[in-house]
């Protein structure tokens, strides 16, 4: 599986990053650890941040430095982060680090290794922005509000199963509630969750605009949980909005995305009356 993601990490970082002690600066907001054997994974990496630059920007950047460890292999990835069995996994992200599993060893192109980096940073952005050092974690920002931002400001689109995949996914397994049970869904299916958040995010950013949801991360920096924020800063409760989607999804809304409005001066064929009356 390629679908590459990350989640929330709450546990301290431990062993596999303590021996990365070989550190190359990108810029002056991000440092690289390694442990200095595998200088070809470490030059592609930092080219991936500086190509960030761009995508971060859309959010207003990053307010605090980065550190980027780079681990060699899969394995050293799940202990990192206190994780078996996810073996989609390729990198993790908290406020301000980033843990990424070494690029060769899971053959990542250029393209492919730029949008896991932006995708990670974004994770951290969003941190940074909606909390500080001490209360980011605590924020409980659901995964498909993370997930989906970061998936959509990385260009990872073409990774994930479709809306109409995702609305059929849902209706063969209706007891399974994304919104709520994200996180733990995320392990058994993660191409449907990721793909789920993505299109609820898409939802959402192609309702409120860009330029509307940079509130609900001011407001949850300020104090406010996720759901209050949510309400306060887009005037629509997130309940409303979460059902909005599921009906969006059911009834396949999306399918009439795209086609052209009539023309004004179209002609419309007038009704016949039934044939025998
Ligand atoms: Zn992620």
């Amino acid at each position: 599986m390629r679908w590459c993601a990350c989640a929330l990490v709450l546990a301290s970082a431990c062993s596999p990053l303590s021996r990365l002690v070989v550190s190359q600066p990108v810029g002056e907001r991000y440092s690289v650890r390694s442990d200095g054997l595998i200088d070809a994974d470490i030059g592609r990496v930092q080219a991936a941040i500086e190509h960030a630059s761009e995508g971060l920007a859309r959010w207003g950047g990053l307010p605090q430095p980065v550190t980027v460890y780079v681990v060699n292999t899969h394995e050293e990835l799940e202990r990192a982060v206190h994780r078996r069995g996810y073996d989609w996994l390729r990198a993790w992200a908290s406020y301000d680090e980033v843990i990424l599993q070494a690029p060769s060893s899971w053959r990542a192109g250029d393209e492919t290794l730029d949008q896991l980096v932006l995708h990670e940073l974004t994770h951290c952005l969003l941190f940074q922005r909606s909390g500080t050092r001490e209360t980011w974690a605590g924020k409980q920002v659901p995964l498909w509000f993370r997930e989906g931002m970061a998936i959509a400001n990385a260009g990872q689109q073409r990774q994930y199963p479709t809306l109409e995949d995702t609305a059929q996914w849902l209706s063969r397994h209706p007891e399974r509630d994304v919104f709520a049970d994200g996180e733990a869904l995320s392990r058994d299916f993660p191409a449907e969750v990721y793909a789920f958040s993505l299109h609820a995010w898409r939802f959402h950013e192609d309702r409120f605009g860009l330029e509307r949801l940079q509130p609900v991360l001011e407001q949850m920096r300020a104090g406010e949980s996720f759901a209050h924020a949510f309400g306060a800063a887009l005037g629509l409760p997130l309940e409303n909005f979460q059902r909005d989607f599921l009906v969006f999804l059911k009834l396949r809304a999306f399918r009439s995305i795209g086609r052209p409005p009539l023309r004004p001066d179209t002609k419309l064929l007038p009704l016949r009356a039934p044939p025998g009356d």
